[in-house]
């Protein structure tokens, strides 16, 4: 394994980067370190949040830089104050054991005057946004004569910040001869452009999707009509009780909005946005870190300055235009080991700009339904349970109320005191889910279908539970063959005639399925049907049959066609066994026999000989035995 050695990362870099705990190289480092330290062209990284790129370039930029000279050799643009201030704090990390060098983060939004005041003092590392770092150029503050290290990280967020103009103008005004390096996730046509224009001989590295996380996340969508996405939301928040994300929105605007709703419906959300002040944002983004915020609503770019490695879940409530922007969203889940969710809340439309994301990340998103009431008060309550198992039970502090307390409620037994504790919390969520209606999206054609289906399987349940009941005054027998067999109404008839030895069977209601049947037989017959059938004999399959039980699931078994017996059937088991002959035939076979056993009756009586032969093979099939016993 490659150490940071190796790639030629200076000893004092090393001692820091060792107590940061970075043990080898991320592959983005690999390969950018060495680059930016001995090979005389740029980079060009497509590479996101959490690959590690703020280390590949910021240990070379530190060790290229010259502690001996106080002019300003590195400048490192970034799209937000946040991200600023992170790369800022990751360098001066790095830069522990370095001394004699300054970095100074710049940014819009705060007093342009103490950013001056520093500058004056010499700074060798600039980590700035664009806008603010070309008014400080053009007030001749920032001298970028002795530059020679060049960063664009997150190259794409500036553009799409509308910063693409102050780059151009920046990089106007640094020297020919500087490295410069540019950090993107995607490389939409501006960004090529500035590459382009401004970058020797670029060589590119790719550094995949984002970090190891990317395989634990998994990708759920919830379709609902567009009215009902906030609604979903907030289901899907209540089904969460501990979840720890951001949701995402596209505009600002939407983004204030649903934090809004969110906090007045009694939710711990907070939002993130660009027209939030400085101060309002760093208020949330501690409280959101510290775990004292459990939902952020936050628009894309302000989320960018928020490293948080633990979300349980991210939440698209709208999907981004650019797919690679749901890849840094989904990314800031799943991290360090761990599983994540990111959610996407759909209307119908947008059915196809999933599909894109999906290929785009090379995974599918499951279709999950919207929680349901049920599920949402049982999760719920569960964990309250669970807090109240581990709520810590300060024993010195609350003994001194027991004793009264106990006394009022003394007449409370321990489940009834449960019940109000929990009802305490549960009574809104009750009566809120109350007749709470569906928020699904089914398009109208699979509604249809839907309905259908309903209605098949309703019918089929009837059915199912029809199988195994008998008729009142009959009794049911479950038989082990079915239409499969070749197995119909007459078959269990003959067969029934064949093994019950000329008793007499009430047949009723005949159910034949595919590999079993079940019919029904008068009461008190059941046991004597099942007995005589007992190992009969059905064209090579051993019979078995049994007084069929309602707790047995023949329904597991398929699909079934029930059979009232028609009017030949039944006019052939109204005779019973005994008076079979006397039916109606029921097959040209039939008739033959019929024909021939009347024959041979004859020729007995007549005391004929002439047909022996033919007796000879009915008797093979046994149903002359019958006619002979009968007699
Ligand atoms: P970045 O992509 O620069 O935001 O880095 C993502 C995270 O990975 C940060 O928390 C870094 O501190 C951490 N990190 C960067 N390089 C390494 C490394 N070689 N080993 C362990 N952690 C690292």
């Amino acid at each position: 394994m490659t150490t940071f050695q190796e790639l030629g990362v200076r000893e004092d870099l090393l001692r820091a980067i060792a107590e940061l705990g970075y043990e080898s190289p991320m592959p983005i480092q690999e390969k950018v370190i060495p680059h930016l330290l001995n090979e005389d062209s740029d980079v060009v990284g497509l590479a996101q949040t959490g690959t590690g790129k703020t280390a590949a370039f910021g240990l070379p930029t530190l060790q290229r830089v010259d502690t001996t000279s106080k002019a300003t050799q590195a400048i490192i643009l970034d799209p937000t104050r946040e991200l600023c201030m992170q790369t800022c704090n990751d360098l001066n990390d790095y830069a522990k054991y370095i001394d004699g060098l300054r970095i100074l983060p710049v940014y819009g939004g705060s007093s342009i005057e103490v950013q001056i005041r520093a500058l004056r003092k010499g700074v060798q590392i600039i980590v700035a946004t664009p806008g603010r770092l070309l008014d400080l150029i053009k007030r001749g503050e920032v001298n970028l004569e002795n530059v020679n290290t060049v960063i664009l990280d997150e190259a794409d967020e500036m553009l799409n910040m509308g910063f693409v103009d102050d780059i151009n103008n920046i990089l106007e005004h640094v020297p020919e001869n500087r490295k410069m390096l540019m950090f993107s996730a995607t490389m939409p046509p501006e960004i090529a452009g500035i590459a382009k224009n401004y970058m020797h001989n670029p060589q590119e590295y790719v550094i995949g999707t984002r970090n190891e996380g990317s395989a634990n996340v998994r990708h759920i969508y919830y379709m609902v009509r567009a009215n009902d996405k906030y609604l979903a939301l907030k289901r899907i928040c209540d089904y969460l009780p501990r979840v720890y994300g951001i949701i995402f929105c596209r505009t600002r605007a939407s983004a204030q909005e649903i934090a809004t709703n969110l906090m007045e419906d009694g939710y711990d959300a907070d939002a993130l946005h660009g027209d939030l002040s400085q101060a309002q944002r760093d208020a949330v983004m501690k409280k959101f870190r510290e775990r004292n915020l459990q939902l952020l609503v936050a628009t894309d770019v302000a989320a960018r300055g928020l490293d948080v490695d633990d979300l349980t879940h991210i939440i698209s409530y709208s999907l981004p235009d650019d797919n690679a922007v749901y890849n840094h969203r989904s990314g800031r889940t799943g991290r360090a080991g761990k599983t994540g969710v990111s959610i996407a809340i759909i209307h119908s439309r947008e059915r196809n700009k999933l599909r894109d994301i999906e290929k785009h990340i090379g995974k599918e998103f499951e279709r999950c339904e919207v929680p349901k009431p049920n599920a949402i008060i049982e999760k719920q309550l569960f964990n309250l349970a669970d807090r109240l198992e581990n709520v810590e039970v300060k024993e010195d502090d609350i003994a001194e109320y027991m004793p009264q307390v106990l006394k009022k409620l003394s007449w409370l037994d321990s489940e009834d005191l449960l019940k109000r504790m929990l009802s305490l919390e549960f009574n809104r969520l009750l009566e809120y889910y109350q007749d709470a209606p569906e928020l699904d999206y089914v398009p109208e054609k699979e509604k249809a279908k839907k309905r259908e289906k309903v209605k098949y399987d309703k019918s089929r349940n009837d059915h199912d539970k029809d199988c195994r009941t008998a008729e009142p005054g009959y009794e049911r027998v479950f038989i082990n063959a079915g239409k499969a067999d070749g197995f119909f109404a007459p078959t269990l008839i003959e067969l029934l005639n064949k093994n019950t030895h000329g008793e007499r069977v009430d047949l009723g209601r005949i159910d034949l399925l595919t590999n079993y049947s079940l019919f029904d037989v008068k009461e008190g017959d059941a046991k004597r049907v099942v007995k005589a059938l007992k190992n009969a004999d059905f064209f090579g399959k051993r019979i078995y049959a049994e007084v069929a039980s309602l707790d047995k699931n023949y329904a597991d078994e398929t699909e079934g066609t029930e059979l009232k017996l028609n009017r030949k059937d039944r006019r052939r088991m109204q005779f019973g066994a005994k008076e079979r002959h006397s039916g109606r035939r029921s097959s040209r076979k039939e008739f033959r026999d019929e024909r021939d056993e009347r024959r041979t009756r004859r020729d007995n009586e007549r005391g004929f000989k002439k047909g022996g032969e033919k007796r000879g093979k009915k008797e093979r099939h046994g149903n002359f035995d019958k006619f002979k016993k009968k007699k």
